[in-house]
């Protein structure tokens, strides 16, 4: 679990905002659920023979003894407060949340124990047009923040009972080879075999390339579906592999499925991952409502875009304001008020903690700041302000306060 420190901040303040604008121009509103859920929830939802749910998720009992977990997913969250506050009433809903989310796995570069997401959840469309929304959308979100280069992957994972089916089949071809497969793999054979197609180990996954694939095993109208989102994806000129081999992490995925995915961050290279899960508000006591989402992994977004040095430098404060006795610290910051409200958005920082004009100008120099404003003693007396350009060209000046603001206003 990290801490996120004010040299990075700046970064991930960028990529939040940025996403957020980008999800407003689709119609998307925010919630924010607690980080806490009752373990059943999640149990209910992911699965019980899933990774998470198996082994990833942080659980104890409260005083009351009831059994909680730090939400692993938003997915879950959303659709329990989207039933329990009769959202799914109105035909369509577009949420959007971000924030932590918490599971114990072994800790490396873009995987941690708590790590944030901010995701999309669209109940209440049954058709084809909200999957290539929601994967147009992530594909405007990756651009705005100034990411390229990675590759969309989609898949359909068709009905629950078209999986069952298929289910039989993969599990009589790899028992077949079973001498083939990996530990893991072989443990999935019984528990959740699907997920073998997803397998990182390399002789497994040869062995997958030449099983029955689940996109043959469709139903007619799964088939159509992902051949109509297919068909947006090409008109959109967005372009995309077909992998049969995605399956997705958690159990409640049904027909598409997709995923954002780079080679530059080791195995850790989905950034972006969803579908639709058009069973899981019912299976979690709402009326049958279909829906559709994906998770942006932050860690794993902000990092990239700092290895490419695509992020925006830090901002640095505009104004240092600099001060040499008791009544021009105190001018310093009525000074700053109101150039604060004469000029939203600019930067300011007036020194505190006393000290000479020596250690001060140190401290000016040392924030960043563009200019240091300085305020001694015959300033006061004239009703004047001295403005010193620390880091370009222009000779120092003095100017009459009420020209300050205009005077900074073209040079900012
Ligand atoms: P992975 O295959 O990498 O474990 P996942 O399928 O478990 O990912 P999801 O549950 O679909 O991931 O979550 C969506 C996104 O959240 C992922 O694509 C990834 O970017 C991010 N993510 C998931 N787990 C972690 C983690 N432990 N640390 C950092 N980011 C994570
Ligand atoms: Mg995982």
């Amino acid at each position: 679990m990290n801490d996120l420190l004010p040299e990075r901040s700046g970064g991930w303040q960028f990529v939040e905002n940025t996403l957020i604008r980008v999800l407003a121009g689709y119609g998307y509103e925010e919630v924010r659920t607690p980080i806490l859920e009752s373990t059943e929830l999640f149990e209910r939802s992911i699965g019980a023979v899933t990774d998470i749910v198996e082994k990833e998720m942080y659980t104890f009992a409260d005083r009351n003894g009831d059994r909680l977990t730090l939400r692993p997913e938003g997915t879950a969250g959303c659709v329990r407060a989207a039933i329990e506050n009769g959202l799914l009433r109105n035909a369509a809903l577009r949420l959007w949340y971000r924030g932590p989310m918490f599971r114990h796995e072994r800790p490396q570069k873009g995987r941690y124990r708590q790590f944030h997401q901010l995701g999309v959840e669209a109940f209440g469309f049954v058709g084809p047009d909200i999957d290539a929304e929601l994967i147009l959308m992530s594909a405007r979100m990756l651009q705005a923040v100034g990411l390229t280069g990675l590759r969309l992957e989609i898949n359909s994972l068709g009905t629950p009972e078209v999986r069952a089916r298929y289910r039989a089949e993969l599990v009589s071809y790899l028992s077949a080879r079973e001498a083939s497969l990996d530990e893991d793999s072989r443990r999935r054979l019984v528990s959740n075999p699907l997920r073998i197609l997803d397998s990182k180990n390399p002789e497994v996954q040869a062995l997958v390339a030449d099983a029955p694939r689940l996109l043959d095993a469709l139903d007619e109208t799964s088939r159509a579906h992902f051949q109509s989102l297919c068909s947006v994806l090409d008109s959109a000129g967005l372009s995309y592999v077909v992998n049969p081999c995605l399956v997705r992490g958690l159990d409640y995925y049904t027909r598409t499925v997709f995923e954002w995915v780079t080679t530059d961050l080791g195995a850790q290279g989905a950034v972006c991952a969803g579908g639709r899960f058009d069973q899981l508000v019912e299976q979690l006591g709402g009326t049958p409502t279909p829906a559709a989402g994906f998770a942006l992994g932050l860690e794993r977004l902000v990092v990239l875009l700092e290895e490419r040095r695509l992020l925006p430098p830090p901002e640095v404060p505009h104004l240092y304001i600099v001060h040499l006795g008791e009544e021009a610290a105190r001018s310093a910051l009525v000074l700053a008020e109101t150039l604060r409200d004469a000029l939203p958005g600019m930067r300011a920082l007036v020194h505190c903690g006393g000290g000479g004009l020596k250690a001060q100008f140190r401290h000016a120099d040392k924030s960043g700041a563009n200019f240091a404003l300085v305020i001694g003693e015959s300033e006061m007396v004239n009703n004047t302000v001295t403005i010193k350009d620390l880091r370009g060209a222009l000779p120092q000046q003095t100017i009459a306060r009420a020209d300050l603001s205009a005077f900074i206003s073209t040079r900012l």
